[in-house]
């Protein structure tokens, strides 16, 4: 074993036992978003770096320090795609798309050079939501509601909603300028990252995670004290929607967001049952970023869940989705019911089309079968050998109880019915 090739850090291999719960996950997330009219896109991996730094703001920490980045063959600065916005926008626009309004979402790997923990992986799975053309405050409350929708669909009860305007350009810029101030008069304060931004992004301050900044932060002066009118009226449109269709949230004046594009609103569901990584959704408007990457101005949102998270905390509450059984597990011992089985096994598959079923191949003695069929977990075992065949019936094993019955081949699609 020592000298195999092992996966990349940070990278991780989803395994046969799990995969059934990313599958149910993902049909469930898939189900809400197309009851609500979202419509799938699919865009690549891989796209030319500038289109990563222009979005998302080069004094970000993703593009500082967490983009895998190569030259292709042809010398061109490509990147693995940090995150979807920047792509869905990027697909939108070449083909079109922003001539109307567009709901749309995606699923599949995301890659960042981060630390690797738990909750925090350096490929790791978001399915991202974006809405086009729309300005708001309605669609802003539409998508948080579809997100406790989603929880409520998958069971989970753990996450808490919060919200935060993050107003204009205007107004942020203005704002800006007022947390500056206040933390020059606290530089000896400020950790070593927070020193550094506090002239390239001081509102990432407001962001940091480090325990030590906590006490600072909260008594900073709050941006939502320093919105423009119609964010604040935008705002609390959104606030009194979401109370009003019964969804409970709190108002954090700390969030941010990590990325450049967001203005007005901006929200994430978090959790403290997963340690310093509790953020499993987060999102918000982000009306210039269509302009800042050459297009027409178009109005967006959206928001982006963490899979992974989703995931982990679903086990922590016990609500991992259930997960199809096996129905039927086909034991035949010998060549001829070997051969048989099979054709058996496709006549039962033409009856009854949702049957899972499993055929054992690679022959064996009964007793290894058997040990087979009961790892598999399946309801019925199947039983052919010689006798059955010239009988032309089938053994079958209720497992959860032993017992056994003799089933004519032609009668056992209805009885497995
Ligand atoms: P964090 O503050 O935890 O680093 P972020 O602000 O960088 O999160 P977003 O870019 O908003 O995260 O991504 C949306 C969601 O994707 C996050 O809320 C989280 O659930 C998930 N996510 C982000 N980075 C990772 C990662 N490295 N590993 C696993 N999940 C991640
Ligand atoms: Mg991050």
């Amino acid at each position: 074993m020592a000298d195999i090739i092992r996966s990349i850090r940070g990278m991780n291999d989803i395994l046969p036992e799990v995969t059934p719960y990313w599958q149910a996950v993902e049909a469930a997330l898939k189900d809400v978003l197309s009851s609500y009219g979202y419509q799938e896109i699919r865009f690549p991996i891989v796209e030319k770096t500038e289109l990563f730094c222009r979005s998302i703001g080069e004094v970000t920490d993703i593009v500082e320090k967490e983009m895998y980045t190569f030259n292709d063959r042809n010398g061109d600065q490509l990147t693995l795609r940090p995150e979807g916005t920047a792509g869905c926008v990027r697909a939108a626009m070449q083909n079109g798309l922003l001539n109307q309004t567009q709901r749309l979402w995606y699923m599949g790997p995301m890659f960042r050079h981060e630390r690797p923990q738990k909750g925090r992986y350096r490929q790791f799975h978001q399915v991202g939501v974006e809405a086009y053309g729309f300005n708001g405050p309605d669609i802003d409350a539409e998508m948080i509601l579809m997100t406790a929708r989603i929880w409520k669909k998958l069971g989970l009860t753990g996450a808490t909603l919060q919200i935060n305007s993050l107003g204009s350009t205007e107004a942020r810029l203005a704002y800006r300028e007022v947390l500056v101030t206040y933390f020059e008069a606290h530089q000896d304060e400020l950790d070593d990252d927070s020193q550094r931004r506090l002239h390239t992004n001081p509102l990432r301050i407001l962001d940091s995670k480090n325990p030590a900044m906590q006490a600072l932060n909260e008594a900073a002066p709050k941006l939502i004290d320093h919105l423009d009118d119609e964010s604040r009226l935008e705002f609390d449109t959104l606030c009194q929607t979401l109370t009003d269709a019964g969804l409970s949230y709190e108002i954090n004046p700390r969030l941010v967001r990590g990325l450049d594009y967001y203005g007005k609103t901006v929200f994430e569901w978090v959790t403290d049952q997963l340690g310093s990584q509790g953020t499993i959704c987060a999102g918000g408007r982000y009306d210039g970023l269509v302009a800042q990457l050459g297009g027409k101005g178009a109005t967006a949102i959206g928001f982006a869940i963490g899979i992974e998270r989703l995931i982990s905390l679903l086990e922590a509450n016990d609500a991992l989705p259930e997960i199809p059984s096996i129905d039927a597990y086909l034991v035949a011992v010998g060549d001829a019911a070997a051969k048989q089985s099979l054709i058996l096994a496709e006549q039962l598959r033409d009856q009854l089309p949702q049957l899972k079923l499993i055929t054992h191949c690679g022959g064996g003695s009964f007793k290894n079968q058997f040990k087979r069929a009961d790892r598999s977990k399946a309801r019925w075992t199947l039983i052919l050998g010689d006798d059955e065949i010239s009988q032309r019936v089938v053994g079958v094993k209720t497992m959860a109880t032993g017992e056994q019955e003799t089933v004519a081949w032609d009668a056992l699609a209805s009885y497995l019915k």
